[in-house]
């Protein structure tokens, strides 16, 4: 089986796939991770990617699907994965499904308002040294301002600004509306609302999942095994 995280950046994806994948003892995959692997790699693959970035060009699907599927046909992958930032569109969907279409798939959207996000992302902290990141709504430093780890001086990101963040949004909603309804269609899409922490969050996404697992019952004592 394989698990589809949706939500706008910052709904935290990362952090739940993160949870999942111990939980469920199958890793995630992040494609963004992916590209940039294979570029430290300096991999066949890898070296067409970085001439795409360094020409200002879009990593075209071709390449991100090459990559992937490398990925996935590795061992680890056998029970299931977890993927965090992809499919973006319903091409992608559909030619994903195509290539690897024995799978069980289940869609999860985390939702996030446009206010929740915003107020969210400008409370983001960066430290100027480090790079150590804060934020003063769940992670705040002890001292004011000041890092933790090194005791840099904390700032805003130059895109965690409210105009760009709901030019993110946007960006997202269009993208994805499309391919909510595709996934709704086949039935296979659940929403939750990213508005509380993240163990809750946790928590019912883990219910859905094992929900899920239940109804295919000849796969249900492979996963739950590891609980
Ligand atoms: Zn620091």
């Amino acid at each position: 089986m394989r698990i589809i995280l949706l939500g706008p950046p910052g709904a935290g994806k990362g952090t739940q796939a993160e949870l999942l994948s111990k939980k469920l003892s199958i890793p995630k995959i992040s494609t963004g991770d992916l590209l940039r692997d294979e570029v430290e790699k300096k991999t066949n693959l890898g070296i067409k990617v970085k001439k795409k970035i360094e020409k200002g060009e879009l990593v075209d699907d071709e390449l991100v699907f090459d990559i992937l599927k490398k990925r996935i046909e590795k061992n680890d992958c056998k029970r299931g994965y977890i993927l965090d930032g992809f499919p973006r569109n319903i091409n992608q969907a559909e030619k994903f499904y195509k290539l690897f279409n024995n799978d069980q798939e289940l869609v999860i959207e985390i939702s996030l308002s446009e206010n929740e996000l915003v107020r969210r992302l400008t409370s983001r902290r960066i430290c100027k040294n480090c790079g150590a990141s804060y934020n003063l709504l769940f992670f705040r430093p002890k001292i004011k301002n000041k890092c933790d780890e090194c005791g840099g001086d904390l700032v805003r990101r130059d895109d965690d600004r409210e105009d760009v963040i709901k030019k993110r949004f946007k960006v997202y909603e269009d993208e994805t509306k499309p391919l909510i309804n595709y996934y709704y269609k086949k039935g296979n899409y659940f929403k939750i609302n990213g508005e509380a922490d993240i163990s809750e969050i946790f928590k019912r996404i883990y219910a859905i999942i094992k929900n899920y697992i239940e109804k295919f019952a000849e796969r249900k004592s492979d996963y739950l095994q590891n609980k």
